[in-house]
C-alpha cells in the first residue's frame, strides 16, 4: 500500500450511518492511540494475551507466536472511555476469536452469549462438516454431488443467519437491537459483522455505564496476504461489516 494511502487510511475517523436517527455518528480516533501503543507495547514483552495469568500457568493458546505464523496477524483495538466518576477507563478487544477462543480474562466479551452460541453451532456445525465429508466420496458433478452441495449451502446459510439472531446490539440511549435491525449497509451482513474490536468495545462500554470518548484499532502480527494490513499500522473500523453498524452503536454517546 503506498504511503499516502496509508496516510488518508490512519486520518479517517471511526463513524457510521445511524438508521434510528438518519444522520451519521462519530468519534475521535486519536486520543486512543497512546493506548493502543501501550498495549502493542505489552504484546511485544509478554508474547501472549492472557496478561493477568502469571506466566507459568499461561496457556499456550494465548501466546501471540500463532499471529506470525500461517495464520497471520490480527486486528486488535483499545477504547477510552469514561465512567460516571468522570475516571478514564480503557477496554481493549481482539476481532473474531483468538485461537478459537472468544473469552480471555481482561478483554471484552462478543456480542452474544458465549455459551448459547456453542449449543447452536456445535452441533450444527458439524452436521455442515458432516455433508462436506460425504460430497469428498461421490464423484463431482454427479447429481448426488450437486444435492449434497445445496444441501450444504442451505444448512451453512441458516446457521450464519441462526447465529446473528443471537446478537444483541446496544447503543447509548439504553436501547438494543438485533444486528439485520441496525445494519446500514447494501445487501446482505458479511460473515464476521459484530465481531470486529470496534463493536465489542462499544457493546462493553454501552452495557456498563461507559462512555466512549476515543477508539483505535491496530493490526499486529504477520502482515496479511494482500499486504494491506501491516503490523503494528492504526486503521479505521472496516467499511463492510463495522461501518454499518457503528453509527446505531454510537447513538447517544454524546459528540454529534
Ligand atoms: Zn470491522
Ligand atoms: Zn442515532
Amino acid at each position: 500500500m503506498g504511503n499516502r494511502v496509508k496516510e488518508a487510511r490512519e486520518q479517517a475517523v471511526c463513524s457510521g450511518y445511524c438508521r434510528r436517527c438518519g444522520r451519521v455518528h462519530g468519534l475521535d480516533g486519536f486520543r486512543a492511540r497512546g493506548h493502543a501503543l501501550e498495549l502493542m507495547d505489552r504484546l511485544d514483552r509478554f508474547g501472549r494475551i492472557d496478561f493477568s495469568t502469571v506466566s507459568l500457568q499461561a496457556g499456550k493458546d494465548c501466546s501471540i507466536h500463532q499471529l506470525f505464523g500461517s495464520a497471520r496477524g490480527k486486528m486488535f483495538g483499545v477504547l477510552l472511555c469514561r465512567d460516571t466518576f468522570e475516571k478514564e477507563v480503557v477496554l481493549q478487544a481482539f476481532s473474531g476469536q483468538f485461537n478459537g477462543h472468544w473469552r480471555v480474562d481482561g478483554w471484552v466479551e462478543p456480542l452474544f452469549d458465549v455459551e448459547q452460541f456453542h449449543r447452536l453451532n456445535g452441533p450444527r456445525e458439524k452436521e455442515v462438516k458432516d455433508l462436506g465429508r460425504k460430497m469428498e466420496i461421490v464423484p463431482v458433478g454427479s447429481r448426488e454431488h450437486l444435492e449434497l452441495r445445496r444441501r450444504r449451502k442451505k444448512k451453512s446459510r441458516r446457521l450464519m443467519e441462526d447465529i446473528f439472531s443471537l446478537y444483541r446490539v446496544p447503543n447509548f440511549r439504553g436501547e438494543e437491537c438485533s444486528l439485520a435491525e441496525v445494519f446500514a449497509g447494501a445487501g446482505g451482513m458479511p460473515t464476521g459483522t459484530g465481531d470486529c474490536c470496534a463493536p465489542k468495545l462499544l457493546a462493553h462500554a454501552a452495557r456498563n455505564n461507559l462512555m466512549p470518548l476515543s477508539l483505535a484499532e491496530f493490526y499486529y502480527g504477520r502482515d496479511n496476504a494482500s499486504a494491506s494490513c501491516i503490523h503494528k499500522a492504526f486503521y479505521p473500523p472496516c467499511s463492510t461489516r463495522c461501518q454499518p453498524i457503528i453509527g446505531y452503536m454510537l447513538c447517544g454517546a454524546g459528540r454529534s
